[in-house]
């Protein structure tokens, strides 16, 4: 899929105007499987990874002025980016905005690239506790908040307080603090953010705990994990989304699906409602298979299954 002259004209404005002008990177054609959990992903034609809220919020005015497509990731753990990649600019959150505070007792402020694990750790390390359902988890807090990501029971919009984010519309970004309840927290989603929003921070209630007690849940949540997903191999963790009072991989395991291959994307035999990249998959295959198991869930069950991954670079929305 080849860039419009006009498309081209905007992405190398867009670039001539931020090289040099960031501390963080700002590269041309880049390879998006570098930046997926799945391995696979063709090019983004700008990848900018902000250092710091100022200069996220210096490139989203720019991304606006120059009237360029955009698309935010963390640590790309829940998308399916096309073979022909993403026409317009990535903005990576991770590693640049990290920082985390701690407020009054108990609320913590966590900019959006930092990762989950890796906040559940410090928060551990400061006897602070909430969030060790979510453990293993390998998304970024913005990926988490946009996918109200969850385990067992919790999902991080129970515990999110406010949520920043900078709107890009129109002509100006606009800075907004959205409540949890304007944040609209559903199954795997939060509605009230959309794909023109870029989360930089947020606010986390959480509750003071004892280290050990912390660690001990950790631990189980982990173990847990490893014992029934497919962890030695690229993924986008569960494929589908439940449908209503059911399990999506159960329903795929009885179909009998286990282990069917597209390529070198493969239902794992651990856990049916993940695809592993064997090595070479392309994002073609991995597609393939995604129609291939709706298809046999539907003749089988009677069931229809809904992706929970973000499918990114089809142009099917
Ligand atoms: C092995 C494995 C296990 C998993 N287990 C679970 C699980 O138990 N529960 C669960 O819920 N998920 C699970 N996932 C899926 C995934 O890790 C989560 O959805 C995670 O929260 C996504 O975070 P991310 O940073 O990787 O988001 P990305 O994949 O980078 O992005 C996901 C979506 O969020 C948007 N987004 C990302 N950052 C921002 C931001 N700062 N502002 C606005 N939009 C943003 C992206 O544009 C995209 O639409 C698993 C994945 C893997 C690979």
């Amino acid at each position: 899929m080849a860039l419009g002259k006009g498309a081209t004209r905007k992405i190398e404005g867009l670039y001539r105007e931020l090289h040099g002008r960031l501390r963080g990177e700002v590269l041309r054609d880049v390879p998006l499987s570098g930046y997926t959990t799945f391995r696979i992903g063709g090019p983004a034609d700008l990848l900018v990874v902000p250092k710091g809220q100022e200069e996220l919020f210096l490139l989203s005015q720019a991304i606006l002025d120059h009237g360029c497509d955009f698309l935010v990731l963390g640590r790309g753990s829940n998308v399916l980016v096309s073979d022909a990649g993403f026409r317009g600019v990535v903005v990576l959150t991770p590693p640049g905005l990290k920082r985390a505070r701690i407020k009054d007792e108990g609320k913590v402020n966590i900019e959006s690239g930092c990762e989950l694990n890796r906040l559940i750790l410090w928060c551990m390390e400061h006897g602070l506790a909430g969030l060790e359902e979510l453990s293993g988890i390998p998304g970024s807090i913005g990926g988490a908040v946009r996918m109200n990501a969850g385990a067992h029971g919790r999902t991080i919009g129970d515990i999110v307080e406010e949520v920043k984010v900078l709107r890009l519309e129109g002509e100006e970004i606009r800075e907004r603090t959205l409540s949890a309840r304007e944040a609209c927290f559903a199954y795997r989603r939060a509605r009230g953010i959309g794909n023109r929003d870029i989360i930089y921070e947020v606010k986390l209630n959480l509750y003071i705990d004892d280290k050990d007690r912390i660690r001990e849940r950790r631990d189980g949540f982990l173990s847990w994990r490893k014992e029934r997903q497919p962890l030695g191999r690229p993924s986008a963790g569960s494929v589908f989304l439940n449908p209503p009072g059911m399990s999506a991989g159960e329903i795929i395991e009885r179909c009998g699906l286990k282990g069917t291959r597209v390529g070198d994307a493969m239902v794992s035999p651990k856990h049916a409602n993940f695809i592993v990249n064997l090595g070479k998959a392309s994002a073609d295959d991995v597609l393939r298979l995604v129609e291939l198991i709706k298809r046999e869930v539907l003749r089988k069950e009677g069931v229809e299954l809904e992706e929970e991954i973000d499918l990114i670079g089809f142009g099917r929305g």
